[in-house]
């Protein structure tokens, strides 16, 4: 039986951000004031206007926050420039945008199930769930790696940055917690959409190198039908990990999902994320 579809193969195996808001003069007389009353603007800015979003080609709108999606995204910061009173994102998929709105108002990835409070909105193929024994913890995967991706182009197409860390952590620990790697529709989702020099393309490739091609005599038939891009990447991060290895380092674990992020090269913000990651 040939390895099951994004199935590991072996096993050897935010801080808050700040607000964009305009400085408003505050009162010089009473610095005690101050600061209270700052914080009270910014909470105004943040939730007094709304917009109206047109999503996909059916008659779906969603009014947002414009204040938060200013702060999260430079993208919209700037469509929302002109006080235009309604966005249109025809080519933004409804189930997406629904996950996106969930993240940015939770300020973290909630799951489709929790998201869209459907029962049973991931489905695992048949086979995949027959070879799996009964580790009922692990039974049930929490994602699939399609909302993932289509939620990281989001991400990468109206500059929502930290949405895009959001997703690579949350596929590096689904895929950790279900033994999977990432699914072959997916990986040719994210070339399609982002190409090879993505963060996620990143990851993708170091996942496979990983846990996916330990011997490269030994090529798993599933690389045929994966872009050959992705292939020749997935060769050059085992040249890597074998070099690293070789000087004597533990390549057999994808390690901290903090690698991939992009904090805008930000210290502060990257120590914070890499120690919370390390703790979850
Ligand atoms: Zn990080």
């Amino acid at each position: 039986m040939p390895p099951a579809k994004g199935k590991r193969k072996a096993s050897n195996n935010e801080a808050a951000a700040s607000s964009s808001k305009k400085q408003k003069a505050t009162p010089t007389s009473a610095a005690t004031a101050a600061e209270p009353a700052r914080r009270e603007s910014a909470y105004i800015d943040l939730l007094s206007s709304v917009v109206a979003i047109h999503v996909g080609d059916g008659p779906e709108t969603f009014t947002i926050h414009s204040g938060l999606l200013r702060e999260q995204s430079d993208y919209f910061a700037e469509m929302l420039q002109n006080d235009e009173p309604t966005l249109h994102l025809p080519d933004v998929p409804l189930r997406t945008f629904r996950l996106f709105m969930a993240w940015l108002y939770a300020g973290k990835l909630l799951t489709p199930k929790e998201a869209l409070e459907e029962k049973d909105s991931v489905k695992v193929e048949k086979d995949q769930e027959a070879d799996s024994e009964a580790d009922s913890e692990a039974e049930t995967p929490a994602w699939i790696d399609l909302d993932l991706v289509s939620l990281y182009i989001f991400g990468r197409e109206h500059q929502v940055r930290r949405l895009k860390n959001a997703v690579i952590t949350a596929m590096h620990r689904e895929h950790a917690r279900m033994d999977f790697l990432t699914d072959e529709d997916a990986i040719h989702l994210q070339w399609d959409g982002c190409g090879l020099d993505s963060t996620l393309s990143h990851f993708m490739a170091t996942e496979r190198a990983t846990y996916g091609l330990q011997n490269l005599d030994a090529v798993p038939d599933y690389f045929d039908t994966l872009p050959r891009s992705f292939f020749t990447k997935v060769l050059r991060v085992v040249a890597t990990l074998n070099s690293r290895r070789s000087h004597g380092h533990d390549v057999s674990k994808l390690g901290n999902p903090c690698r991939w992020h992009d904090h805008l090269g930000a210290e502060g913000e990257t120590k914070l994320c890499w120690q919370s990651s390390e703790d979850a």
